[in-house]
């Protein structure tokens, strides 16, 4: 198979935040460190060597790009400080950024202040076009959807939603193609038998379940350094409550939706505190704002080797996130006070602005690893399904 170089690789991935990894002299310290490296999957060194011979196909299908957890170790024992974990996160940037045909992932991430004025204008955007139809503040209690219609926040929320899908779904099958080409992993392989029909499932809960949702790598494998650190603090825990967290407010909203739809319960009606849909609300708020909050903190102290660099990009995530969980629970406060206060109207405003564009950026930033984690993961539990007969290769 015929290789393409691309000799801008490396100047491109610096631009994306990689340190000078052409330091590098492949002497394989960070793979022998690195926890989740094994077998034919060695990184980061496989990864760093792409870049550095300008392999660019290489680099984008590498599944093991994903799987780095960013813990920090690899870059601690490299003698020439090229950072490998900053190098291959900075390729997990570039990878975004390629598997997004619009430009604008690549725009957020290697042009940081045009990438926060796009950022604080789509927020101004969504704040100005929700207060243009805003109707009256009423004083009794809070009437939120009286100030805001509600008909207006769903029809832009599905807007968005359709947006981000599409958006999403463009990325997801551009990597997945690069990946399953580079794997010899096709459809016949995926759901082609029966067999091959159940391999995929399992190995799609493992990818998903076991590993996203579980984090059983990261809790396990990724921990070493953390043995001090307090259970509350570590690593693993700080970013499973921050994606529960997320994924839980998210999960809230469509249900509350739902059931509005479903003719159960309008939107925005009080509901006592465990009322399910406000229950999962809660506990998923706090443990995003608890989330945010430390990693902010970490950040800010550069607390250990996995935060000691932040790009413009982390603090954008971070402090979208946090806003909008915090915004959600001032709001909450703001509900059982008496005599309806004007500034809750406000913040309802801000809370719904910000959480749009969070959404509306997602598969433009960081928080695309959502989605692109579990595609790369998925492939790696189908190769270790063992030498199934439909493969027609091995993994690289
Ligand atoms: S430890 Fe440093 S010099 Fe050695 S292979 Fe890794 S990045 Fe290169
Ligand atoms: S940051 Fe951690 S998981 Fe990622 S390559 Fe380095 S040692 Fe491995």
């Amino acid at each position: 198979m015929s290789v393409i170089v691309d000799h801008a690789l490396l100047p491109t991935l610096k631009q994306f935040g990689a340190f000078d990894i052409g330091a590098c002299f492949n002497c394989g310290n960070c793979t022998a460190v690195c926890p989740l490296s094994e077998g034919d999957t060695a990184f980061p060194r496989k990864i760093i060597r792409y870049a550095q011979v300008g392999m660019r196909e290489n680099l984008l299908s590498s599944k093991e790009l994903w799987t780095c957890y960013a813990c920090g170790e690899c870059s601690e024992t490299c003698p020439r400080q090229a950072e490998p974990s900053e190098f291959m996160a900075a390729a997990r940037r570039y990878a975004i950024g390629s598997y997004d045909r619009t430009g604008l992932a690549r725009t957020m991430y290697t042009r940081p202040f045009l990438g926060t004025a796009i950022a604080v204008f789509l927020a101004a955007f969504f704040a100005i076009f929700m207060a243009s139809a805003r109707g009256v503040q009423a004083t009794g209690s809070l009437d939120l959807f009286g100030f805001v219609p509600e008909d207006l926040i769903h029809t832009t929320g599905i807007v968005v939603m359709v947006i981000v899908a599409l958006a999403g779904l463009a990325g997801i099958v551009t990597m997945a193609r690069q990946i399953g080409r580079a794997e010899s992993v096709g459809w016949r392989t995926v759901v082609g038998s029966r067999a091959a029909a159940g391999r995929s499932l399992g190995a799609l809960w493992e990818a998903i379940g076991v590993e996203s949702l579980g984090q059983r790598r990261y809790r396990a494998d990724c921990d070493a350094d953390q043995a001090a650190v307090p259970l509350y603090r570590r690593r693993w825990l700080l970013h499973a409550v921050t994606m529960w967290g997320f994924l839980g407010l998210l999960a809230a909203t469509i249900l509350d939706y739902g059931l509005a739809l479903l003719g159960i319960k309008a939107t925005g009606t009080p509901v006592p505190i465990w009322y399910p849909v406000r229950l999962l609300g809660t506990i998923a708020g706090l443990m995003l704002v608890y989330g945010t909050s430390v990693l902010i903190l970490d950040r800010l102290r550069s607390a250990n080797r996995s935060v000691a660099h932040s790009t413009p990009a982390d603090w954008t995530l971070l402090a979208l996130l946090w806003i909008t969980g915090v915004t959600g629970f001032t709001l909450e406060v703001a509900l059982y006070l008496p005599g309806a206060p004007a500034w809750g109207y406000w913040v309802f405003l801000f809370h719904v602005a910000v959480a749009m564009e969070l959404v509306l950026l997602a598969p433009f930033m960081k928080l695309a690893h959502v989605v692109y984690r579990p595609v790369a993961l998925f492939f790696y539990a189908l190769a270790r399904t063992a030498e199934h007969p439909d493969r027609q290769g091995g993994t690289r």
